[in-house]
């Protein structure tokens, strides 16, 4: 990561671009989103059940509860479910919010302009996600 670039202060947090060439796609997201999930390993979203069957073909619910015998995805029970906001949206706004930008304050972050999203859904997102990954 470049620093002081330009003369400028270098602060905590990335810039729009960086964020953006992390995330450069569904799967990408995806994969990040299960990391911070499922840092031991992929879990059934209904039961908790580790007997789980990993990364089926299956193109929107790629895992397999084999005690409840339910297809599930990272989506899942959390705050995204039923969602048809992409995966690649859901990790840039998660991002922005526990990380911040170079020279924005989190207080003038509006994620719902920069990601197309309604307002509603943004606050819902980041307060859930908030919630989540503070324990
Ligand atoms: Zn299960």
């Amino acid at each position: 990561m470049a620093k002081n670039a330009a003369g400028q202060h270098y602060r905590k947090g990335i810039t729009l671009v960086e964020l953006f060439q992390m995330f450069p796609d569904e799967a990408t997201a995806d994969q990040w989103f299960e990391g911070c999930l499922w840092e031991d390993g992929i879990h059934c979203a209904y039961c908790e059940s580790e007997n789980v069957k990993e990364r089926t073909k299956h193109p929107t619910m790629p895992h397999r509860c084999n005690d409840y015998k339910k297809r599930f995805s990272v989506k899942t029970n959390s705050v995204m479910h039923a969602s048809n906001i992409g995966y690649n949206k859901w990790a840039i706004a998660t991002y922005l919010m526990n990380t911040g930008l170079k020279g924005v304050s989190s207080s003038s972050m509006k994620p719902h302009w920069d990601l197309g999203i309604t307002q509603k859904s943004a606050w819902h997102m980041l307060h859930r996600m908030r919630k989540e990954w503070e324990t």
